[in-house]
């Protein structure tokens, strides 16, 4: 038994009860869809359109403050601070979740990155063969797509919408093509939010992306390790804080790290700065999830760790390299 307890399983367990809590939450835990959730801050996705669920994600309270409140500022001439109050709650919780928590509310949590990994670990059984790590080429274009989606389909379509430059339907774009809503909801039964809308060219776009997007994220993530996390704005919301996250990925590895790059192999976000040389240092990177495959993967003592707050709760070591290298080779088969 102990021979197949890994940081992965352990983490497969948590992702799998996070994913029944957020999803079907309301469900078990209350009557009715609700002001049951716990926040409205989530830094992770999981969806307030699933009326079942327990919890949901700070990007819709974040497009709604901009169209409904922030944007009185323009329009109505309100006073600043009263109109930006909402949305600093918003991020004063998020900031409060990612001093908890930092970024593994990714690689522990999220509903959506659960069920990547999931369609993954499916098409690794069905013999498919899946993609290395991509190219730092690849990752470099890649990278800025999220802030892009972050700062306009978060932010910036819905303070115009506020502000009466565009129609109701950019009030909140990112929510209408998340691929969250549709699988959450899909996932209770609840087929409603697979549509092609046409009240008009703008509804009509959005849904036509949000159904590609959702089919074309479960096809990559066959082959591809977390295609949509790569592109996802809940991770530029997360940078904004993560230097305050009492845990931290830190690297002691100045000399006995050989850049041997097995850290870099077995992270799902292809980070290729963790195999730089550090000493002791934060690499916490923006594209982070904390799932720890690197400290996993590391063949070295202590070179690779997790640290909360001053205290370290787990390190690299070459018998639990030995043993996760096992383990890896039997799931591939
Ligand atoms: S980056 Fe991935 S794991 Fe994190 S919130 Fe987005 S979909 Fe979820
Ligand atoms: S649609 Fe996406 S962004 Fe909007 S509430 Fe649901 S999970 Fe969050
Ligand atoms: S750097 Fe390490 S902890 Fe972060 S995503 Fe990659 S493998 Fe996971």
């Amino acid at each position: 038994m102990d021979k197949l307890l890994t940081l992965t399983a352990l983490r497969r367990v948590i992702q799998l009860t996070a994913f029944v809590f957020f999803v079907y939450g309301a469900m078990i835990f209350a009557t009715f869809y609700t002001g049951d959730k716990l926040t409205q801050s989530l830094p992770a996705l999981s969806c307030a359109y699933d009326q079942s669920g327990g919890d949901f994600c700070a990007l819709i309270p974040l497009q709604h403050q901009m169209d409904h409140r922030v944007s009185s500022i323009f329009t109505q001439g309100e006073k600043v601070l009263p109109a930006l109050m909402g949305t600093l709650i918003t991020l004063g919780t998020v900031a409060v979740l990612i001093l908890i928590l930092n970024k593994a509310f990714c690689g522990w949590l999220c509903p959506l990155g659960f069920f990547q990994e999931t369609i993954g670990m499916i098409g690794t059984k069905l013999g498919l063969t899946q993609m290395g790590t991509l190219s730092r080429e690849t990752i470099t274009k890649i990278r800025p797509i999220k802030w892009f989606i972050f700062l306009f389909l978060v932010l910036i379509l819905p303070l115009l919408t506020g502000i009466g430059f565009l129609g109701h339907e950019w009030g909140n774009p990112y929510c209408s093509i998340c691929p969250s809503r549709i699988m959450t909801t899909a996932m209770t039964g609840d087929m409603s939010q697979v549509y092609i809308s046409q009240a008009n060219w703008g509804y009509f776009a959005l849904s036509l992306i949000a159904d590609l997007l959702f089919g074309l994220m479960i096809a990559l993530a066959l082959f591809v390790r977390a295609p949509f996390c790569r592109i996802c704005p809940i991770l530029p919301m997360q940078t904004l804080f993560k230097k305050i996250g009492l845990l931290r990925l830190v690297k002691n590895g100045s000399s006995s790290c050989e850049s041997c790059g097995n850290c870099v192999k077995a992270c799902p976000m292809d980070i290729y700065e963790i195999q730089e040389s550090a000493e002791n240092k934060n690499i916490t990177h923006a594209d982070c999830t904390l799932c720890g495959r690197c400290i996993e993967f590391c063949p070295h003592d202590g070179v690779m760790n997790f640290k909360y707050g001053p205290v370290t709760i787990l390190s690299s070591s070459k018998e639990g390299f030995k043993k996760r290298t096992k383990i890896d080779k039997w799931w591939r088969g």
